[in-house]
């Protein structure tokens, strides 16, 4: 029996979905010049995918056919020897379509497997998003933003032959840093490309995390119904007479929580999250009528909370309010959990003021979306010259 080698890439649904394939292919080609044979594929459960929404590619590779073959008589691997996040706050967790709770991004990583994440945060910062794992494992981290490369306009930063230069680095096996070059030259025709594949080779310095290191918190997972437990043909339950004027989860008079769904959250969707200045808030309402997921619950005072088990990172919110700076998309990185920011501010309005300033300071700019037109122009020869240091 030979071996077989099993890399996934985890990455956000539409946005990166060229991103991911173009990975994936490149691994396999690249492993087929040194006579692997291997295979590219998403996940059949992530498909449609969603904005947003955490999914996976795989990539198989075998030293001989039957082993490829035998590895590929599974429906996907159970585990792989490199897991990529090329989004670092999937780090939070997985929840996709083909998954029930939130699954640890390591989850998949065979002892001692490597874990590649693009960021700019340094390894601490990666290593407190991620759960613990009862093995150590590698951390390699690439530095760069959430990459978009290959949506529609938006244009190439290299994050795509970056990691398979890092790849040819952590697994050697697998493939080398030449056939890498290769398949770039073969795929792409581009000697600068080769070049940014070189330099992240040469820096990619993988640390060890401990299970002694990481989040220790459980992840939220919840127990498919029995046959016997579902209802009969799909039938919605109306919302009971009087849920209208009274809070469902208080039953207090006045506000209003929507019924939501309860097992898919979406802690994991997104990539940003609002934060809600209560104070300068003229309560309008617009951010309650336009957000596309209903994620805001209306307060007794008439105030409007983004429910963190609902919001998808849309940034829809801080689109439309007419308040200068009353709403602020923050990047996820920057938050340790999903509680209230209304209760927040009601216990202690002095301190949420403190939070708030901080959260929104903390990146120097109120957004982390586009926040004009060729804001991602401007970003890509960032990127570049980040790609050069490597
Ligand atoms: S970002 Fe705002 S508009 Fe978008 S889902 Fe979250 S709360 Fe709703
Ligand atoms: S859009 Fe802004 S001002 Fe209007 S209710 Fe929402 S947070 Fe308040």
């Amino acid at each position: 029996m030979g071996r077989l080698f099993a890399i996934e890439i985890i990455y956000r649904g539409i946005y990166q979905k060229t991103l991911a394939k173009n990975i994936s292919r490149a691994i396999v080609l690249a492993a087929h010049r040194e006579g692997k044979p291997g295979i590219s594929f998403g996940r059949y459960g992530d498909s449609p995918e969603r904005n947003g929404i955490p999914a996976k590619n795989f990539a198989i590779v075998a030293t001989d056919d039957v082993t490829l073959e035998e590895g590929m008589a599974k429906y996907e691997p159970k585990e792989v020897d490199i897991t990529i996040a090329v989004d670092d706050t999937l780090c939070k967790g997985v929840e996709s379509w083909a998954w029930y709770g939130l699954q640890p991004v390591n989850r998949l990583l065979k002892p001692g497997g490597t874990l590649i994440v693009t960021s700019r945060e340094n390894s601490d910062a990666i290593i407190a998003m991620s759960h613990r794992k009862e093995y150590p494992y590698q951390l390699a981290i690439l530095k760069g933003i959430p990459s978009f490369s290959g949506l529609w306009v938006y244009k190439d930063d290299h994050t795509d032959v970056r990691i398979l230069g890092m790849i040819s680095k952590i697994l050697p096996e697998l493939f080398s840093l030449k056939s890498v070059q290769a398949t770039i030259m073969d795929e792409w025709h581009d000697p600068v490309k080769s070049t940014s594949a070189a330099k992240s080779h040469e820096h990619t310095s993988p640390i060890t995390v401990q299970p002694s290191q990481g989040n220790p918190e459980v992840p939220y997972k919840f127990d498919l119904p029995k046959w016997h437990e579902m209802g009969e043909g799909i039938a919605i339950p109306s919302i009971p007479a009087g849920h209208a004027v009274e809070d469902p989860a208080t039953h207090a008079a006045g506000g209003y929580r929507p019924d939501r769904n309860p097992t898919f959250k979406k802690f994991s969707t997104r990539t940003m999250r609002p934060v809600v200045n209560f104070d300068t808030c003229i309560k309008c309402t617009l951010c309650w009528l336009q957000c596309p997921d209903s994620c805001f619950d209306v307060t007794q005072e008439g105030l409007y909370d983004a429910n963190m088990q609902a919001c998808c990172g849309c940034g829809v919110c801080e689109a439309v309010c007419p308040v200068k700076e009353c709403v602020t998309m923050v990047n996820e990185t920057e938050f340790k959990d999903n509680s209230s920011q209304w209760e927040a501010w009601r216990k202690d309005k002095q301190t949420y003021e403190a939070w708030l300033k901080d959260k929104i300071k903390s990146h120097g700019e109120r957004s982390h979306g586009f926040r004009y037109k060729g804001q991602y122009e401007e970003q890509v020869p960032e990127m570049l010259e980040i790609a050069g240091k490597d």
